[in-house]
């Protein structure tokens, strides 16, 4: 048995070749190579092993059993692992696309506290579960490309940047009931004032500002929510730092796109940067949680940047948009075009620089930057290049993820309302309407003592969308095709925070 068991963690995690492939995320040579070898192209460790979520308890054969791409296998919890607020949980492999699970998840309740002094990376890793400080809980879905190392560390060590950072607005969470509104002193510190209208006192600080025209700009009032807002926006850019920084001394392949939940003091906090999707489902009505981050839909923005900085885009590429590519036969004729100022489309007069490949090229699912990368946001990817060319994309993705709030406290929600997380392989094949019908028809016929009905319920959308097995491929029951990406699915209970908490 020990042997069986050695040998296929050995297969799993230490005899991977490094693989390539051509995802949906990454198109071109991206250097991230195996997601699962010991050592990367450097001879560097890995930061963290290549493994499944912890709360799923795999052992090493279900874990070797998990790559299966033959079969897919679906994963959940198991019978009696209880997630905070009873969420449930599925997750499976890509149809063959990448060698290992390039998805992540994360999922715990962890406890905000004043900075202790001690060095913050050393004590990233520890969970400070004492059950003292105010509690928070994060679910996270990370979607790797490229590999699984930026993936599997920010699932990690994502939520523990927040927990560290949210530590030092603590003071002003501890009462929130009677918080005043805040204010920003000169060096960037925040202090309670007492308000009146929108109009604050300074305190007797002998450092505050005492310039009069300085405070006039500075004394903006800052409300708890934007703070907290700021500190999840801030530890995306620390987490994507801190891949930057490590990858000197470890092997942490690829990137992510990165989707967090946050439920703090009442509020929900949903935080996006790639192209997984989050929705409310409340009395079977859908209510959008994030908006995907593509070449299409930043379009503008990437353009913007090859404008002001031509020089990112190595003397290959054009900012400037057309229908199609141009060709040389062309060169003088007029041609319909879009500039990053532009939502819709105008002529011009072709000249050479417009023959250059475009810097966004293709559409949907299919829309690249630079021919390299479909998601526009996330993190890692520091050393993702354009296939054969010196050319960097990093300068072109955001770490920065945009954050909506959902204010728990302002509804009542039933047994059947939840939020619902799933990387793109989840959506790819369905919409948020289908997804809604799907899980409010399966939860209404499902035992509500059952403390998984929300597991069963992710495992029944998880496969509405992976499909079944048939000889043409993966296949939907209308005979259209499965997903073939690696699908994750967290469904929470939004009425499990009164119980809870
Ligand atoms: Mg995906």
């Amino acid at each position: 048995m020990i042997s069986k068991v050695k040998s296929a963690m050995s297969s799993l995690v230490g005899g991977m070749m490094p693989h390539h492939h051509h995802n949906q995320h990454s198109g071109g040579g991206s250097g991230g190579g195996g997601a699962g070898q010991t050592h990367g192209a450097d001879g560097l460790p890995p930061r963290f092993p290549y493994g499944r979520p912890d709360f799923l308890e795999l052992t090493p054969e279900l874990l070797q059993y998990s790559t299966e791409h033959a079969s897919r296998p679906v994963l959940t919890l198991k019978r009696g692992c209880r997630l905070p607020w009873g969420t449930g949980y599925a997750e499976v492999i890509n149809a063959g696309k990448s060698m290992l699970n390039e998805d992540q998840a994360s999922c715990e309740k962890l406890f905000v506290k004043k900075p202790s002094g001690k060095h913050r990376n050393s004590t990233l890793l520890e969970d400070n579960g004492d059950g003292t400080g105010i509690p928070i809980h994060f679910w996270g879905v990370f979607d790797g490309h490229a590999g699984s190392g930026a993936a599997i560390m920010a699932s990690k060590l994502l939520s523990r940047l927040i927990r560290d950072r949210l530590g030092e607005i603590c003071h002003l969470m501890e009462n929130p009931d009677s918080a005043p509104p805040i204010c920003l002193t000169k060096n960037g510190s925040p202090y309670e004032a007492e308000s009146k209208k929108g109009v604050t006192q300074e305190p007797e600080d002998p450092d505050a500002v005492s310039d009069t025209t300085l405070r006039f700009h500075m004394e903006k009032v800052v409300s708890l929510e934007s703070l907290v807002m700021g500190v999840i926006e801030t530890a995306f850019k620390q987490m994507d730092d801190l891949i930057e920084k490590e990858k000197t001394s470890y092997a942490i392949s690829g990137g992510c796109c990165a989707l967090a939940a946050i439920q703090l003091m009442g509020k929900l906090y949903v935080a996006n940067a790639g192209d997984s999707r989050a929705i409310i489902i409340r009395n079977s009505e859908v209510i959008p949680m994030t908006n995907e981050f593509t070449p299409e839909s930043e379009r503008q923005r990437l353009q913007y940047l090859g404008f002001l900085r031509p020089e990112l885009l190595g003397n290959e590429f054009t900012h400037i948009e057309f229908p199609r590519r141009i060709q040389y036969g062309e060169l003088g004729k007029k041609m319909l075009y879009r500039d990053y100022s532009m939502t819709g489309w105008a002529y011009k007069t072709i000249v050479e620089e417009d023959l250059k490949f475009p810097l966004i090229y293709g559409e949907g699912k299919k829309a690249r930057v630079m021919a390299t990368i479909g998601v526009t946001r996330g993190l890692g990817d520091h050393d993702l290049k354009v296939y054969s060319s010196n050319i960097y994309i990093k300068p072109f993705l955001s770490c920065v993820p945009e954050v909506k709030v959902y204010n728990m406290d302002e509804n009542k929600h039933g047994p059947d309302d939840v939020l619902i997380m799933g990387s793109d392989g989840l959506w790819d094949v369905t919409t948020d309407k289908d997804v809604a019908d799907a899980v409010c028809a399966y939860l209404s016929c499902c035992d509500q003592s059952d403390p998984m009905r929300y597991t069963m319920a992710a495992q029944d959308l998880l496969m509405r969308s992976r499909g079944v097995l048939k000889e043409r491929g993966w296949r939907l029951p209308n005979d259209r095709l499965g997903s073939g990406d690696d699908i994750t699915v967290f469904i929470v209970p939004l009425a499990g925070y009164e119980s809870e908490t």
